[in-house]
């Protein structure tokens, strides 16, 4: 039997959830819904935003709605003109099935004559923000006098946002024989005076642990210097080639900062902070939702009930300064069963700041480094490959331009022709990222104290860490690795410290004595028709808001930043073009050793 039928859900209702993709109970669901069909009781049910709340009151309350009648019997008030309309779109897909339901959707900022319209035609279900409640209210345009249920959903949000006067009004044109049934993501002591104030005895049910987060997040914090946040917050993304971001900022300038920083430097952003117009928040929104935004820079009050699905990653640009903004931040992650990572970026100074919050959230954070150049490379390589693997081939359109194209391709053998068109992209990654600092804590650090000496401190004593443009995808192993510097330089086994073999480039440690013979042996080196690069680990360049844009059309704020990234503008062709003539250089195979 289907698990909600046996919870006391009827069949049409059931049908219309099936649909939905609704199989069994979410946790919340399978708890409240007993409780809450009945009918008798307050609630009090905390709950993080995903967790499927919107069927655990929603079910319920068609169970006990009489549809015969055309009074409004009962009150969903929520925080945002987002919620209003995602739960009463939810609540009218669960009746599908069902006949003489209405529900109105009453929120600011929309004209407010078809509310008034829909309220006098009759409604059973409302689903309101505060403030235009209130106002209909006022007006005397809706009775609530025989309203049973009222449901105050994110009330944590709401009491954030002001409402609470707006609330205490609202409820008192409510009679008091009403049950209510208060959902919270987090319990502050503010709740907790609503549910003393308004309810009797309310069954107390909690998903989760109180005022902990969403099992399914990964908390992680990255330690840097203030002045290269923005550099280290575009590796990261860089690093996550399939982000789908929200970015919290604390201040609306600091938003608006970013998202212009981040357009100018080829990536797909845009704002949403207090000042923007309701038609302008929902243009941004649908950008978004529709995923021709990949990273949203917002506010905490703008973010409020945002409920994208599928968010991977929340990146907290600066912390919040209360902690249970950083779970309503985190909230926007992981939603419906999910997982997704809440990442913060903070200095030697905020660290404590994480300390705090790991003791209220009761999660630990994990200290990640921040990617070096090489790791963003490779990542964006594979990120590439699978896109080709992925493509859907329009056989039709591109069946007349295959005769040229082979003609054309014909003296390329097939490793030629993979290793190229890999290239054509990927050029403009290894540009953008040759000489790219180490942007972690302690490598600036080491840096500043050893005088701009081109050593990296993460590596033994007496050794200089140095980088490799090969790897094991060049069909290295460690021991082979090692033969190969060690014939190339000329220098003994004995003097090579670690070696970290990766994917596309390996790290590895040299005597500090036979760098320079290292530097000198390994100039004008070919491997495989490649130029073999090595560098200090950890020297090289900043890499800060100046740096080179990777989009093709800066001005393309709408366009999608892989699509443009692929784009083939002049300067594009210029950076993929760089073939080299590899003559008069000494080349190596693998075969060679
Ligand atoms: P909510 O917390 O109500 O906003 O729900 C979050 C998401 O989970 C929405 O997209 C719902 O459609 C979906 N959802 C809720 N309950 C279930 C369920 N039992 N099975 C599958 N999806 C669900």
């Amino acid at each position: 039997m289907n698990p909600f039928l046996e919870l006391g859900i009827r069949h049409e209702v059931v049908n219309a959830i099936t649909e939905m993709g609704f199989e069994t109970p979410s946790p919340i669901q399978e708890k409240a819904i007993p409780v809450l069909l009945t009918g008798n009781d307050d609630f009090v049910g905390l709950a993080q935003t995903g967790t499927g709340k919107t069927a655990a009151f929603g079910l319920p309350l068609l169970e006990l709605i009489d549809f015969t009648q055309k009074h409004p019997q009962a009150l969903i008030l929520c925080p945002t003109r987002e919620l209003c309309l995602q739960i009463s779109k939810d609540v009218e897909k669960f009746t599908k099935y069902l006949d003489n339901v209405n529900v109105v959707a009453v929120y600011g900022g929309a004209n407010i004559s078809d509310q008034l319209r829909q309220i006098r035609r009759g409604v059973q279900i409302v689903v309101a923000t505060p403030g235009r409640m209130l106002d209909i209210i006022n007006r005397k345009a809706i009775d609530f006098t025989k309203v049973q249920y009222v449901v105050l959903d994110e009330a944590d949000e709401m009491l954030n946002m002001g409402f609470q006067e707006d609330i205490n009004n609202i409820l008192s044109e409510t009679p008091d024989t009403k049950k209510t049934w208060l959902f919270s993501a987090t319990m502050p002591r503010e709740v907790r005076r609503i549910a003393q104030k308004y309810m009797t005895n309310p069954v107390e049910l909690t998903v989760g642990t109180k005022n902990a987060g969403n099992a399914n997040i990964e908390h992680q914090y990255y330690l840097i210097r203030a002045k290269d946040k923005y550099a280290a917050f575009k590796r990261i993304v860089d690093f996550y080639p399939e982000i789908f971001g929200i970015v919290f900022c604390r201040t609306k300038i600091e938003t608006q900062e970013i998202a212009e920083a981040l357009v100018k430097d080829g990536y797909n952003a845009d704002s949403l902070h207090g000042d923007l117009s309701q038609q302008q928040r929902d243009k941004v929104m649908k950008r978004y939702r529709e995923r021709n935004l990949q990273l949203l820079i917002a506010t905490d009050v703008a973010a409020r009930g945002i409920d994208v699905n599928d968010v991977t990653h929340v990146i907290n640009f600066s912390l919040p300064d209360e902690v249970e903004n950083y779970t309503h931040r985190s909230g926007r992650t992981a939603r419906a069963g999910k997982t997704g990572i809440s990442l913060s970026l903070v200095n030697v100074k905020e660290q404590s700041k994480i300390r705090h919050i790991e003791k209220i959230i009761g999660k630990s954070f994990e200290r990640k480094q921040v990617p070096q150049g090489p790791e963003v490379c490779e990542k964006q390589l594979l990120a590439m490959i699978d896109k080709v693997n992925k493509v859907e081939v329009n056989q039709e359109q591109i069946s007349p331009f295959l005769p040229a194209i082979m003609e054309n391709m014909e003296h390329l053998s097939k490793e030629e022709i993979i290793t190229r068109f890999a290239s054509l992209e990927f050029n403009r990654f290894l540009e953008y990222y040759r000489n790219a600092p180490d942007l972690n804590m302690e490598a600036r650090e080491g840096r500043n104290e050893e005088r701009g000496e081109r050593r990296d401190r993460s590596s033994s004593k007496g050794y200089t860490r140095l980088f490799m443009n090969l790897g094991s995808v060049d069909e290295f192993s460690r021991g082979e690795m090692l033969g190969f510097i060690c014939n190339t330089a000329k220098i003994s086994g004995k003097s090579i410290g670690k070696i970290d073999l990766k994917g596309v480039f390996t790290f590895f440690e040299v005597e500090d004595a036979e760098v320079e013979n290292i530097f000198n042996n390994f100039k004008d080196v070919d491997f495989n028709g490649r130029q073999v690069r090595i560098e200090v680990s950890g020297d090289g360049r900043s890499e800060g808001r100046g740096g080179r844009s990777r989009g093709g059309d800066r001005n393309n704020r709408g366009g999608d930043r892989r699509e443009r990234r692929s784009g083939s503008g002049s300067r594009d062709r210029k950076d993929s073009g760089g073939f080299r003539d590899f003559s008069g250089k000494r080349q190596y195979s693998k075969s060679r050793y």
